[in-house]
């Protein structure tokens, strides 16, 4: 008899998510079994909540989701050196190749052939999961399991805000989610002098500010442009955009200085206008960014949380497994940062 366990499942091409009663995963070889203690709520496990275009395009159910997690190694299979069973450990979401030009290039944020887990592959929204022991980061005893389940995002708002220079500089983040919030406390971490940070939700904007913001906008009262004026600069060294919103993205490239550079994190829908004369005149450097370095922005954002950055000040809810519809409704109201479900205490099945 194969033993079961409780995971998230999205059973049907429909909205919702379920609890369910399945097959409990083993570790392969160059694999291990990870018992999880506490699985974030991302935006995309929203969307695949909701079924909407892009869950309807990409998702095959059924499916496990759930890819922000900490958990402790239960199984180690055959061929996995290095690690220990107790382990506290999350891993890098994108499962690579490992045999492309990219990946032998050391380079396997870019591989073509990336697998998502929770996306494309069974997820973190269970009571295990089985991970290619080649993703897996330990966590350091002095990081709390609520900060460590969602190292996934830090590490998009990581990869995002290191990818330029910001020392000194004024930046500009577009949209005040999660991964906003926590790109503003690494501008400020590092050493920038402006950020300013929009949204439209004055709850998250405050917790921009909280993070290091030294400036909101909410761009339904205020126009980012008087905010060029009214801070006495040119226009803004970097850009981070991190909204997906096509209008935020346009604002954004108007109050560039001339050789500025952003990058592109929020995920801006098929056919979004971009107004070149902004990026051709001005010589704008534009970059797109796609989840983590491996795994370079894992040891980055370790150093950070153990060098006294306050990722706590993202971290709004934590709540057990079983009240996992409060988070998602949470998440679709954006009345919260980060989303934390426990999975400690017995679980109810529908
Ligand atoms: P989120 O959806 O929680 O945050 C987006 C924020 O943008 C919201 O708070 C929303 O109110 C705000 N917003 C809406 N319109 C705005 C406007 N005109 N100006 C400024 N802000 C506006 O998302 P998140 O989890 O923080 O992720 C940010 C973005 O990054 C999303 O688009 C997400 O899909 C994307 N993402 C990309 C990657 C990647 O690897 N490229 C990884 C994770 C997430
Ligand atoms: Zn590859």
């Amino acid at each position: 008899m194969t033993s079961t366990m409780r995971a998230l499942v999205k059973a049907q091409a429909a909205p919702g998510i379920e609890m369910h009663e399945v097959p409990k995963p083993s570790a392969g070889a160059n694999e291990v079994l990870i018992k999880l203690e506490k699985t974030a709520i991302c935006g995309t496990d929203l969307h695949i909540y909701k079924w909407d275009d892009w869950a309807q395009r990409t998702i095959k159910t059924p499916l496990v989701i759930g890819h922000e997690f900490v958990g402790r190694i239960a199984e180690i299979g055959p061929g996995v050196r290095g690690y220990r069973e107790g382990q506290r450990v999350s891993a890098e979401g994108h499962v690579v190749c490992g045999v492309c030009r990219n990946c032998r290039a050391g380079k396997p944020h870019l591989c073509p052939y990336t697998e998502g887990i929770g996306v494309n592959r069974d997820g973190a929204f269970a009571e295990y999961m089985v991970v290619p022991a080649t993703n897996l980061w330990p966590i350091p005893d002095a990081i709390p399991s609520e900060l460590a389940a969602f190292f996934d995002p830090f590490g998009n708002a990581a990869h995002c805000a290191l990818q330029f220079d910001l020392v000194g500089e004024d930046v500009l983040i577009t949209g005040a989610g999660p991964i906003g919030i926590m790109a503003a406390g690494i501008a400020k971490h590092v050493g920038a002098r402006h950020i300013v940070v929009s949204d439209v939700n004055d709850y998250r904007l405050k917790l921009a500010a909280d993070m290091g913001a030294t400036r909101t906008v909410n761009v339904a009262r205020e126009n980012l442009r008087d905010i060029v004026d009214v801070l006495d600069i040119d226009g803004f060294d970097v850009g981070l955009e991190m909204s997906g919103h096509p209008g935020a993205f346009e604002d954004m490239l108007h109050v560039m200085y001339h050789g500025g550079r952003v990058a592109l994190l929020g995920i801006l829908p098929k056919g979004a206008g971009v107004d070149w004369d902004q990026v051709i005149f001005k010589g704008l450097q534009v970059h797109g960014i796609y989840g983590r370095r491996m795994y370079e922005t894992w040891y980055k954002m370790t150093q950070m949380v153990l060098t006294g950055f306050p990722l706590h000040k993202v971290l709004t809810h934590q709540i057990p497994i079983n009240d996992y519809e409060h988070g998602f409704q949470l998440m679709a109201e954006g009345k919260c940062g980060k989303v934390v479900c426990d999975w400690s205490g017995e679980i109810k099945a529908a």
